[in-house]
């Protein structure tokens, strides 16, 4: 009996020295995004990589985190793949990308492309926890979070963690299919208390390189629709863009937010939008 309440003594102060450690890290990065989406496939991950390259070019200090277990695609998007994390103490450091700009990835992980991650919710919030109170961010302005699709334990992990001030970019293409998962979206960020920044219509339109038109090859003005409807704000519209998929392919570098790339000129607005309203929210908190 006696061993027995040593030891649920001893795990109570485990988990009240982590909580402190996750409470202290949490309090060096001003705001955290939560970037989610109904569906895989829309472009989450890309908005994602781009937000952090856009808020590093204009001098904040960024973080981000890809905690899209099942499929991390952030080291291809950056172009980090094979990149590993080093180690100092129990500590982890992130890959640094510029002075602004550093990145974790569950893929840093995973020796071989082939590598696939098969946990169940408990080891997935074990792991969310341990890169927000082992990873040593240093201070930063934001920290972006690439969630898996969906709602489920990644985001609501994320969520629960990392705590206030945080808010959440709703990433969606605009056509109804991808649009009714959006209202969930919003309805978990809602229930979660999580301000919603914005709702991103991705993949809205291709301008024909020949004639110039636009073609609404997803339809057009559903996530804008869908913002007014459940009375959130509306961050923008990115069209189809050839050189988005060329970046996303090659790697970003991180230099091409700092000219007048197309993916930096799209993305550029957004994150100014999200800078206003995280410092209100940051004040409010
Ligand atoms: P998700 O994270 O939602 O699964 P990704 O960000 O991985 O989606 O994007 C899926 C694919 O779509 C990638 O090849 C990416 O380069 C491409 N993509 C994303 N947004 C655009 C866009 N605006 N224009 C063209 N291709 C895009």
């Amino acid at each position: 009996m006696l061993q027995q309440a040593k030891a649920r003594n001893i795990d109570e102060e485990k988990q009240k020295r982590d909580e402190e450690r996750l409470s202290r890290r949490m309090q060096e990065i001003n705001y955290k995004i939560l970037v989610i989406s109904g569906k895989g496939g829309v472009g989450k991950s890309t908005v994602a990589v781009n937000l952090a390259a856009a808020l590093s070019a204009m001098e904040k200090k960024a973080g981000l985190l890809d905690v899209d277990i099942h499929g991390p695609s952030v080291p291809t998007l950056l172009g980090l793949q094979g990149c590993r994390f080093e180690f100092e103490g129990n500590e982890i450091l992130p890959v640094t990308v510029s002075d602004t700009l550093k990145v974790v990835s569950i893929g840093f992980l995973l020796d071989k492309k082939t590598d696939a991650v098969i946990w169940r919710g408990p080891r997935k919030f074990h792991m969310i926890k341990q890169f927000l109170t082992d990873v040593n961010w240093g201070s930063l302005d934001y920290l972006v979070v690439d969630s898996p699709p969906g709602t489920g334990d990644e985001p609501m992990a994320v969520a629960q963690l990392a705590g206030a001030p945080s808010g959440a970019v709703i990433v969606t293409t605009p056509q109804d299919v991808a649009i009714h998962d959006v209202r969930r979206c919003v309805t978990f960020c809602h229930t979660l208390s999580i301000p919603v920044l914005g709702i991103v219509e991705n993949m809205s339109g291709l301008v024909c390189p020949h004639c110039g038109e636009t073609i609404d090859l997803f339809k057009s003005g559903g996530g804008e629709a869908l913002a007014e409807e459940m009375n959130v704000p509306f961050l923008g519209k990115i069209p189809i863009e050839p050189e988005i998929v060329r970046v996303g392919d090659n790697g970003l570098s991180y230099g091409e937010h700092k000219t007048d790339h197309p993916a930096a000129n799209h993305f550029k607005p957004i994150a100014q939008q999200i800078i206003s309203t995280s410092m209100n929210t940051a004040i409010e908190s």
